[in-house]
């Protein structure tokens, strides 16, 4: 029996194993071979879910692609990138500079896996904005019928597979939209509502705004 904890160890669960695949034919095997046996099976990514959602219970296997997380194909020419679903965001960040290409937008918790980030609707700031699967140009997924399935923007469900939590198949690699390299300056303050409330518009002309509540008190 195997514990996995989220990454805030505000829970945990047990399940019979943790499987860390190194190649897209293992993940088929491993989903052919849970789906013969009627194990369930759930994949997890970074664990920065605030819940178990990537747990499969104790008689179930979680696993994590970890394992297989090479960026595969970088096209300079339409500043996209391909990568295996495993890859966390700073590691493809990193790949991403020497081309002088980055990610257009990301959330406050810059730590998470891709495939993690792109099935559950994760998001970072900025009006002008989509969630950071609306920067996916396709996907390729290995289904629980052991289908492998490419999934691009234009499909009907690839908005199911950006919420998917892992129900729909095992996101197996990612075709990103890049953009150029980019700088940002960070004004980090301190403010009351009031003022927050007073100078709403001109803040949501940034490219980027967020603020944060302190319980209990009237400054953000
Ligand atoms: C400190 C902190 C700050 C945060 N800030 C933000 C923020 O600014 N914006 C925001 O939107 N969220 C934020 N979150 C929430 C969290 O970052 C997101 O939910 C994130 O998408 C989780 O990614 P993960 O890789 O950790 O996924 P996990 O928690 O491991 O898994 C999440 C779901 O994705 C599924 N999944 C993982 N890999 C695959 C795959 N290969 N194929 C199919 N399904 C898969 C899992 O089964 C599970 O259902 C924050 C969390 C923390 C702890």
């Amino acid at each position: 029996m195997k514990r996995i904890r989220n990454w805030a160890r505000t829970t945990f669960c047990r399940s019979k194993d943790i499987v860390y695949p190194r190649s897209e034919a293992e993940i088929v095997d491993l989903v052919k071979l849970c789906n013969e046996n009627h194990t369930p099976l759930k994949v997890v990514g970074k664990a920065h879910s605030y819940n178990d959602i990537f747990c499969a219970g104790e008689e179930g296997v979680v696993v994590s692609l970890k394992k297989f997380s090479s960026v595969e194909r970088v096209d300079r020419e339409n500043a996209t990138v391909t990568v295996q679903a495993g890859i966390d965001i700073p590691t493809l960040i990193r790949r991403l500079k020497p081309h002088n290409l980055s990610l257009k937008n990301l959330g406050t918790n810059v730590f998470d896996n891709i495939a993690g980030a792109c099935s559950t609707g994760y998001h970072g700031s900025g009006i002008d904005f989509g969630i950071f699967v609306s920067d996916v140009v396709s996907m390729e997924v290995v289904t629980p019928t052991v289908e492998k399935r490419r999934i691009g923007r234009e499909d009907e469900d690839f908005k199911a597979y950006a919420v998917g939590l892992g129900m729909l198949g095992i996101i197996v690699r990612v075709t990103l939209q890049c953009e150029p390299s980019y700088k940002l300056e960070v004004i980090e303050k301190q403010m009351s509502l009031e003022e927050i409330e007073a100078r709403f518009s001109e803040f949501m002309a940034y490219r980027h705004f967020k603020f944060i509540w302190v319980p209990h008190t009237r400054n953000f």
